[in-house]
């Protein structure tokens, strides 16, 4: 028998992103981008642990956890014969439309319908999740839609009964009233290798007391969502009008034409060069095939989604400018620098022409940049920070969503040209807070001169801050020192109540890159992720000192200490003659995992890189592992944040070498 094609709360939030989506989904020749293992997914989330706290507020809530359709919804309608009732994850249909509904109260007549998010509310900025014009906040717009569809299906399913609809969500100005909690929540896998929550039987009513989570009716939004039309590209007008129609698109299985946008670019129906080798499809090039009548061969050619951080690719693609040489300069807008260092669209400009011409040069301010390293006090330190964001607080006190600071790595670099992994700091012990040991640690090593501290993307800086307002808060007995190292070295961030620019405030490398650097191998990607492996391809300096065992060696001439790795040898060509990306040549993070999750998890853009290292705190706080696994997932960990530290190192290297000094 063919499984029914019902459209489901997923699918209906994949189709208000696009709605052609629907037709690759779930279809094993169109490959996507989503991680493939549900368990890793909600460990990288980090909120897996909220929908089963939102279960606790409901003691006598019934649990509905089977996959079956027919089966889920037979013992849905079996409780809701209950005048009153709770119910987890019913299953309720309408024609071709299928929810599960988180949390679902049924009192008499009328229904109560909770959808459970693990995303922090204030209601001093979220209000009524409108903006200033009147509309659905975006931040909130794929939320509302979520409760708007449900709502509709059980409003057809139950016509007779009235329905208030809500929002539960983080409510981060809440505190939480006891140590522990947080660890109550252990992640399992399931027998459909599904999340799992176990709940600690240690769980108690003070634990409860003061409620993280808040439900926020949401019936006003809802309505406004109801009576204004959804998107261009969307197949009717009204949000209830599309609803049916992408419901009957999906049950034919009919395409809807795709309106290319800037949005194609992060659309995850893109396929590896090697899934297309082994017969799958683009469900992007089909799309952009169709609109463009586009062969394989165009495919080739850089376009307006490459150009770095660019507003202005709706509005070219609308005018049909796709292909980056077909830009002309009023594409890009008129440049307003009147700096000497490389304005945002002057860069873009350079991405285009460089694109246009066939230039593969790099563009290198050296004067700029020999300025700069000019006000640089010796030695060097290179600093790199993994953190994670923890929905359910460690400790009594503590609020939801509290930043984590569990590792750093530490390199420096000397004037006379000696390298060293200097320190490193890794807490990812169970329940344990590690932020006031993590900056103790961090003072005990920067502390010892006023050498330029360098991080790469401002992340340094605003944990710092976050740590120094947790100290504020705390009783730490060294809590002023600490606040006092914290200040010197960061400046405050515009949510800071004070105001400070410390005297050795940190030098972040990617402004330095977005000023002085463009090579055209990043495609405008200024990720280190991505600078890394192409700095090590056009410096004949770094192939030939880091093509030598000296790193992590001792007693040969530049031999460099390494507290992770051994006789490293950075500098590995292929079969192209091209270095390889030493990223994709450290230990497994997990060994269990496709590469294909590994990959998507190692993506980082240029404020968002750490998704292995936060997956791997996750998990190292909220599974059970065996000691050995822990201790070879914290070593991966540590080559990770290592290799980090020493990519900064690398890059500075190179500058240096480039300027001749
Ligand atoms: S490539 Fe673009 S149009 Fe096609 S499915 Fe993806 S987002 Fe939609």
């Amino acid at each position: 028998m063919t499984k029914p094609r019902y459209l489901t709360k997923s699918r209906f939030k994949m189709a208000t992103e696009c709605p052609t989506k629907l037709f690759y989904t779930g279809k094993k020749e169109y490959p996507n981008t989503m991680l493939d293992d549900p368990f890793l997914a909600a460990l990288a989330d980090g909120g897996h642990q909220v929908g089963e706290l939102a279960k606790q507020y409901y003691p006598n809530g019934f649990d509905i956890t089977t996959l079956d359709y027919d089966e889920a919804e037979k013992q849905t309608l079996d409780l809701l014969a209950l005048d009153e009732v709770v119910i987890f994850e019913p299953a309720i249909r309408f024609n071709n439309l299928f929810i599960r509904v988180d949390v679902l109260v049924k009192k008499g007549n009328h229904f109560e319908l909770i959808e459970v998010k693990a995303k922090s509310y204030s209601s001093q900025k979220d209000k009524d999740f409108l903006n200033t014009k009147g509309n659905v906040s975006s931040k909130w717009r794929a939320y509302i839609f979520d409760v708007a569809f449900q709502k509709h299906v059980l409003k057809s399913a139950f016509p007779k009964s009235t329905v208030s609809s809500y929002l539960m969500l983080v409510d981060k100005s809440a505190t939480c009233e006891t140590d522990g909690l947080n660890q109550k929540f252990v992640l399992a896998k399931d027998e459909h290798n599904r999340k799992g929550v176990t709940v600690s039987s240690s769980l108690n009513a003070e634990d409860l007391t003061n409620k993280l989570l808040t439900k926020i009716n949401v019936d006003k939004v809802v309505e406004l969502v109801y009576r204004k039309e959804l998107q261009t590209g969307m197949p009717a007008y009204s949000f209830k009008d599309n609803i049916t129609a992408l419901a009957n698109y999906y049950q034919e299985d009919k395409k809807i034409a795709p309106v290319i946008k800037k949005k194609c670019k992060t659309c995850e129906f893109q396929c590896s060069v090697a899934d297309e080798e082994n017969g799958k499809l683009s469900g992007f090039k089909s799309c952009w095939k169709e609109q463009l009548h586009w062969s394989d061969a165009d495919f080739n050619n850089k376009t307006v989604l490459d150009i770095w951080n660019f507003r202005g690719a709706d509005k070219c693609i609308e005018q049909g400018v796709i292909k980056l040489v077909d830009v002309e300069p009023e594409h890009i807008g008129e440049v307003e620098n009147k700096n000497t260092t490389l304005a945002p669209k002057e860069r873009q400009w350079l991405q285009v022409e460089k694109e246009q011409n066939k230039d593969t040069s790099i563009y290198f301010d050296s004067d700029s940049m020999r300025n700069e390293m000019a006000s640089w006090t010796y030695p060097l330190h290179f600093i790199d920070f993994e953190t994670s964001a923890v929905a359910i607080p460690f400790y009594k006190g503590m609020s939801p969503y509290e930043g984590i600071a569990f590792q750093f790595s530490h390199h420096i670099a000397h004037a006379d040209g000696r390298v060293e992994h200097a320190g490193e700091f890794l807490n990812t012990a169970k329940g344990e807070f590690p932020n006031f040991e993590f900056v103790r640690a961090l003072k005990a090593q920067l502390e010892n001169d006023q050498g330029t501290i360098f991080m790469y993307s401002p992340h340094e800086n605003s944990y710092l801050n976050i740590i120094y307002r947790q100290l504020s808060n705390s009783n730490e007995l060294d809590k002023n020192e600490l606040c006092e190292f914290i200040k010197t070295i960061t400046r405050s961030t515009n949510s800071s109540k004070e105001n400070w620019h410390g005297d050795r405030c940190m030098v972040d490398m990617l402004e330095l890159v977005k000023k002085y650097y463009y090579d055209p191998a990043t495609n405008g990607s200024n990720s280190i992720k991505y600078v890394l492996p192409v700095i090590l391809n056009s410096s004949k300096y770094l192939q030939e000192k880091y093509s030598k065992s000296i790193y992590g060696s001792e007693g040969v001439i530049d031999s460099i200490n390494s507290l992770n790795f051994k006789e490293k040898v950075w500098i590995e060509f292929d079969e192209q003659g091209k270095v390889k990306d030493p990223y994709k040549h450290l230990p497994k993070m997990f060994t269990d995992i496709t590469d294909h999750d590994v990959e998507l998890l190692s993506e980082g853009d240029e404020l968002n890189n750490g998704g292995l290292a936060l997956t791997a705190y996750a998990r190292l706080q909220f599974t059970h592992m065996s000691d050995y696994e822990r201790e070879e997932l914290k070593k991966a960990l540590l080559c990770y944040c290592e290799t980090d530290t020493v990519a900064m190192v690398f890059l500075y290297e190179a500058w240096r070498e480039m300027i001749n000094l």
